[in-house]
């Protein structure tokens, strides 16, 4: 399978990856990237496979019903956790599921992040959710996430790490690095006492703004 789209893809997801785990997001072979090239073809990363030496060529193509279209590897075996982003959330051009350590440490206590930062309520408009626990690739944990999103753009999986989506690749990266920072800050704010939360009109308005303007102004359409 060769077209242009198709190779951007592959090109942005080895990027995106070498980014991430660089940061610490992508421990090991864990954690996983996909984009929606369109309705019935996906690029994610390959199961079991380290990011420092990924290539174009490793990064599978796939239909909505999870089928290998084209690439010789195994898809990542959280396929299901993305596909159902996709489809339950149209705008979703992009996911990635990270191992970030803040992040899996509020996933481990089964604890929300609550809003308690400018950036974090501006792209999520209140508490990041954990989701119910469920095994890693399964139907179901795909299911308790899409629940625990709500709509919104991230949510932590219980006791394994976040699943943040975007209308782009960069704002998928984005989410899930203002969600890691978000629970460092939470983790860093239980030793001074506990944060102050951010009452609800004013995440409302913050993140109505993001919304209306500063998505905008991120993807460079205002
Ligand atoms: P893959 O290597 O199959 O993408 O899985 C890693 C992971 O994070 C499982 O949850
Ligand atoms: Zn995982």
């Amino acid at each position: 399978m060769e077209n242009e789209a198709v190779e951007k893809a592959r090109a942005q997801i080895v990027k995106a990856a070498q980014k991430m785990a660089g940061q610490n997001m992508l421990p090991g072979s864990w954690g996983n990237i996909s984009i929606k090239i369109n309705k019935n073809a996906y690029a994610i990363t390959p199961s079991g496979r380290g990011y420092d030496n990924l290539t174009p060529d490793d990064i599978t193509i796939v239909d909505a019903a999870g089928q290998t279209l084209d690439g010789s590897l195994i898809p990542s075996s959280e396929l299901p956790l993305h596909l159902a982003i996709y489809k339950a959330l149209p705008e979703a051009n992009a996911v990635v599921h990270t191992h970030s350590i803040y992040a899996s440490a509020c996933a481990a206590a089964r604890r929300d992040i609550p809003p308690l930062i400018e950036d974090m309520v501006q792209i999520m408009g209140g508490a990041v959710h954990c989701a119910e626990y469920a095994l890693p690739g399964t139907e179901t944990l795909a299911q308790n996430v899409i629940k625990a999103m709500n709509g919104k753009r991230a949510a932590l999986l219980a006791n394994h790490g976040v699943a943040a989506w975007g209308v782009t690749l960069d704002e998928a990266m984005m989410v899930a690095g203002i969600v890691e920072k978000a629970a460092q800050l939470y983790c860093i704010a239980q030793s001074l006492g506990g944060a102050v939360l951010l009452p609800q009109s004013d995440i409302d308005a913050m993140h109505g703004f993001y919304e209306a303007h500063y998505r905008k102004r991120q993807l460079g359409e205002e």
